[in-house]
């Protein structure tokens, strides 16, 4: 693993896309689900404006993809700043792309998937209403996101008991499960985007802070993980600012 910042201007020629992952790279981690009966209550932390300037800066030069858990729909207010050109969203773990205006659906449940997902959705509804650890989901399309105050073996023995093939992941973000058809990655999402954009996967640079990254900056043309004690990548950010991708976004507008 090396430091970023020994890059030079060269090793950034062929790059055409910067793809970001949104919690602890591109804004603060901590999003608050309270669900009182048929009341949701969303509360996470906002894009700084200095970090939509430079995000700004920075698609004069490259593509900037936002790679995130959240839904479509909450990034697009999140990031309405910086669309449409030269920008897309991915949301729900990769699961759809929004580019100029149009969303993508790159995985296509089958029958046996959408109703295990609705069986491990009813599952965990139940046992929320005698688990007051189980605070409340995350309003998606199709992944399942349930936020709890800590880590649950109760939730992950459910998930065992209906996907005992383990077909599904089941991630603990530190402060939610995200449950989906393993099929479904950022790094599959990102092949995705490069056809539509008609660019190969050496031409990415991907930065990430957690295992759901893992295999994004894997099979970037650079990887970098702004929190290599999470996930492994070539290259890492040195903790010089709050949030590992502004720390990026300035190395990368010196040199370009
Ligand atoms: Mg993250």
């Amino acid at each position: 693993m090396k430091p970023f910042s020994s890059l030079k201007k060269s090793d950034f020629e062929k790059i055409k896309l910067i793809s970001f992952d949104r919690d602890g790279v591109a804004a603060k981690e901590g999003t608050t689900v309270i669900e009182k009966g048929d009341t949701l209550t969303m509360k996470s932390s906002p894009l700084k404006p200095h970090i939509v300037e430079k995000l700004k800066k920075l698609k004069k030069r490259f593509h900037v993809n936002i790679s995130s858990g959240k839904s479509l729909l909450y990034l697009t207010r999140n990031y309405q700043d910086i669309l449409w050109e030269n920008v897309s969203l991915q949301g729900e773990v990769g699961i759809f792309t929004l580019l100029s205006g149009r969303v993508y659906q790159h995985h296509q449940f089958t029958k046996e998937e959408l109703e295990k997902s609705r069986k491990i959705y009813l599952g965990l509804k139940n046992l929320q209403r005698e688990n007051p650890n189980l605070i409340g989901f995350e309003p998606k399309q199709f992944l399942i996101t349930l936020h709890c105050q800590k880590r649950d073996l109760k939730v992950e023995k459910l998930i065992k008991k209906i996907d005992p093939q383990k077909t599904f992941n089941c991630f603990w973000s530190g402060e939610a499960y995200d449950i989906s058809p393993k099929a479904n990655t950022k790094g599959t999402a990102i092949k995705h985007l490069c056809r539509l954009l008609n660019l190969d996967i050496s031409q990415v640079l991907a930065v990430g802070n957690d295992p759901n990254d893992k295999d994004l900056l894997s099979s970037a043309g650079i990887g970098v993980t702004t929190s290599p004690e999470s996930v492994p990548a070539p290259y890492h950010t040195e903790k010089k600012q709050e949030l590992g991708g502004e720390e990026l976004i300035d190395i990368l507008l010196s040199l370009v």
